[in-house]
């Protein structure tokens, strides 16, 4: 039997947007309240305050009004200054790409630059900044999603904190799937979205800014106001005395919450835990069944994507066509320098659940065993079923 391409897929297993959680999405189909009415103006400030302990810090994360992206440019907008000097870490897409737009706001941007299967050597970032004094922000992304590798970030901000430095963390697709936190890795700004491993649909930003972050932000005349891409407008907007910059997406918000309320009632722990878990069965898999993972090392193999390093002369493109229409599974295709070279399988948020490790293998095997590809798929299915069972 095949799937057609114009009816739903049975697993979206995608490294983001994810499938979201059922009772996120029947929050949003609540009554939309108006945003002035008290009950909305305190419902806000306790989905603020909620965000503010998934994320473990001293004043609640801003609620931006779109995905991720808006978030990481204007972090880039507010915080770099026109005569700053950034040093940009890139490991990956997303990591580099974060450089074009600081381009737009500062004066330079520096780069440190690793092959995309890499992560950034928190020493190479000491040895830079040693010679560069005058980098005043850092900016660095933890999951660089479309490699599946992990920067140590923790590591990399208490270099970048030594240097007086500011630290943007793109923790878009990490945030909610892993321990990590704005504190533990001295961010300035800390960007993530609850449309990764928090299991919401796409748009909204959560964004943590430190108290020396809003300071240089407050001071830096070229930073955005009255603006979509202004963090200043929503600095006090959590507060129910004080006045939105604009309308609230009062359906998303609604959302947020029951996702904040999953996150915080399963605990952090254990929601980490079955990220860890569903991607190690996967890897395990992965390889038992021949192929080999895209990241260079297992220490920096992502808990939240499994990225598959395609066989010597097969392409993604079809391996990726044959899963979704001989059994239903949408996988992630690569981006930019790895598209074509691997194959993303998602586990964020609902589907970081252990058994859907069995289904990507058993899809992602039998894709490649169709295009003539020679798969143990049995081995793969038993290593991925033995890890489970190991817990
Ligand atoms: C998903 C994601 C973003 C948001 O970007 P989109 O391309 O719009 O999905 C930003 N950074 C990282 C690391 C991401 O995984």
């Amino acid at each position: 039997m095949r799937y057609p391409d114009d009816s739903p897929p049975v697993f979206t297993l995608t490294s983001g947007p994810v499938d979201a959680y059922p009772e996120v999405l029947r929050a949003m189909g609540a009554t939309v309240l108006y945003d002035y009415d008290p009950a909305f103006q305190a419902f806000y400030e306790g989905v603020a305050l909620k965000a503010q302990k998934a994320m473990g810090t001293e004043t609640p994360p801003l609620i931006l009004q779109g995905e991720p992206v808006l978030g990481l440019e204007a972090a880039a907008a507010s915080l770099l200054a026109k005569d700053d000097v950034m040093l940009n870490l890139a490991s990956g897409v997303y990591g580099k790409g974060f450089g074009y737009w600081a381009a737009r706001y500062c004066r330079e941007v520096l780069e440190i630059e690793v092959a995309y299967d890499e992560a950034i050597d928190p020493e190479a970032v000491r040895t830079f900044l040693g010679e560069h004094p005058d980098v005043s922000v850092v900016s660095v992304c933890h999951h660089d999603t479309p490699s599946g590798t992990i920067n140590d970030i923790d590591a990399i901000g208490a270099v970048v904190a030594e240097a007086d430095a500011l630290l943007i963390v793109d923790a878009v697709s990490s945030f909610g799937g892993m321990p990590t936190s704005p504190d533990a890795c001295k961010a300035g700004i800390y960007v993530s979205g609850p449309n990764k491993c928090m299991g919401c649909p796409p748009g909204l930003t959560l964004a943590a800014v430190s108290e020396a972050a809003w300071a240089k932000i407050e001071a830096n005349p070229d930073a955005p106001f009255a603006s979509m891409l202004s963090l200043k407008d929503w600095r006090n907007a959590w507060k129910r005395t004080e006045p939105f910059p604009f309308t609230p997406s009062v359906a998303e918000i609604n959302g947020l919450d029951a996702a904040l309320d999953r996150y915080l009632g399963e605990g952090p722990d254990a929601v980490w835990a079955r990220h860890a878990l569903t991607a190690a069965a996967t890897r395990d898999g992965v390889r038992a069944m021949g192929l080999e993972i895209w990241p260079a090392r297992e220490e920096i193999a992502s808990p939240t994507t499994t990225a598959v390093k395609m066989p010597e002369g097969t392409d993604a493109g079809p391996i990726l066509a044959e899963a979704r229409a001989r059994y239903g599974v949408t996988l992630s295709a690569g981006r930019g320098e790895t598209d074509g070279k691997l194959i993303r399988i998602g586990h964020m948020g609902p589907t970081a659940q252990p058994m859907y490790a069995l289904v990507a293998v058993a899809a992602l095997g039998g894709a490649l065993a169709a295009n003539g590809v020679q798969v143990d798929i049995g081995k793969g299915l038993a290593a991925t079923q033995a890890r489970i069972d190991a817990g």
